[in-house]
């Protein structure tokens, strides 16, 4: 799962990505860690995986992860090839959802592209890009539909009138999202992989001052608004202090966070925020050589969730045997809850929940 960050120049993406790559390296005995220079991995923040490992003491813990892709390059004019233009947009087209930085602090330091800070102003700007080039998808795709629509096929018929109902939205300057759709006209959608049709949460980036005081920022407020409309959500982080954080062992992190007095870096914020927007939730696996969070797509079946760790797992899949997390801290070692019942056998129909802590049976 890929989330991409984007933004105007100047805005705070490659501080933020700094951030997140550094807290990245934090797990560097982990095999993803060197990849191409703008993919940053990190670890998403969960408290069971750490009481799951205290209760099994294994040799290895793992977590689950979540990419961001730093894009930049994205300027007033790209989707006419400006800047990176189409290089950036087709790197948006591969990520599963957009994190938008927007600049919400004012600094003299630090140029903007034009000329004052305006957030919405920068939104609109990036948003207009991308229905841009979703009109242009939409046209070349209205093209080829059309003349097989003529021929009286229904199916095409039906993707016509959607592809119009799609463009009348972007002409309203609003996101592909935005268009309510039914589960035939999602695959559609699906298919022609627009941009704005991707889920997206607005990363404010406010001053140090702000992120200390807990002061109601107006610029975060507007945003928020705006957001609203969408149904999006916003997430206030400053990029300096998370970069700052990020650089920190455990023990200055938490004394430079009681300092500024928060709970947490913005960072785990933003993670959890990706992965709500996704519609992700963990399993875990958990024995003496590993204990180990897996990430899945609510509504994944116990097969598919078992092919996450080996295609074999899915192949032979005989059945799972499942504990919910807080069953299993409740008795306190797996044994117990076996002899207490608590551990149920479930077949290939089953929905993996959230928490589930899962030991698979198959056959090789
Ligand atoms: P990008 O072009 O969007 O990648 O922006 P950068 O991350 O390179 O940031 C542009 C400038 O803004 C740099 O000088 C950063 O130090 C500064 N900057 C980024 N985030 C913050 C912030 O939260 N507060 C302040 N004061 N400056 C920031």
């Amino acid at each position: 799962m890929e989330i991409g960050i984007v933004g105007l120049p100047n805005v705070g993406k490659s501080t933020l990505f700094n951030a997140i790559t550094k807290a990245g390296a934090e797990c560097a005995n982990y095999p993803f860690c060197t990849i191409e220079p703008n993919v940053g991995v990190v670890a998403v923040p969960d408290r069971r995986l750490e009481e799951l490992a205290k209760l099994e003491n294994p040799q290895k813990v793992t977590p689950a992860t979540i990419r961001f892709v730093d894009i930049a390059g994205l300027v007033r004019g790209a989707s006419r090839g400006e800047g990176l233009g189409n290089k950036f947009l087709s790197h948006i087209r591969e990520v599963d959802a957009i994190a938008h930085v927007v600049r919400c602090f004012e600094d003299p330091n630090v140029v903007h592209v034009d000329g004052s800070v305006d957030p919405i102003r920068d939104i609109e700007t990036i948003n207009l890009e991308l229905i841009f080039a979703d009109l242009e998808t939409l046209e070349r795709r209205r093209d080829k539909v059309a003349k097989q629509a003529k021929s009286g096929d229904k199916q095409y018929q039906k993707e016509l009138s959607l592809l119009e109902r799609l463009k009348e939205t972007l002409e309203n300057n609003l996101p592909a999202r935005a268009l309510p759709l039914d589960e035939e006209e999602s695959k559609i959608v699906k298919q022609l992989s627009l941009l704005t049709s991707k889920p997206v949460i607005y990363v404010a980036n406010i001053s140090e001052d702000d992120l200390i005081s807990g002061k109601e920022n107006e610029m975060v407020k507007k945003v928020m608004e705006y957001a609203q409309k969408e149904r999006a959500e916003v997430i206030s982080i400053c990029a300096k202090i998370e970069a700052e954080l990020a650089a920190l062992d455990d023990a200055e992190r938490n004394e430079l966070l009681s300092a500024y007095g928060l709970e947490e870096p913005g960072l785990n914020r933003l993670i959890r925020a990706g992965y709500r927007l996704l519609g992700l939730i963990t399993f875990f696996t958990a024995g003496p050589k590993e204990v180990r969070a897996w990430t899945i797509r609510e509504g994944t079946k116990a097969p598919q969730a078992a092919g996450k760790i080996h295609s074999d797992f899915e192949r032979g899949f005989i059945r799972a045997e499942v504990i919910s997390y807080e069953d299993l801290m409740a008795c306190k070692s797996q044994q117990a809850a076996k002899e207490k019942g608590l551990v149920r056998l479930e077949g290939k129909d089953y929905v993996v929940r959230d928490g589930d802590v899962i030991f698979f049976r198959f056959n090789v």
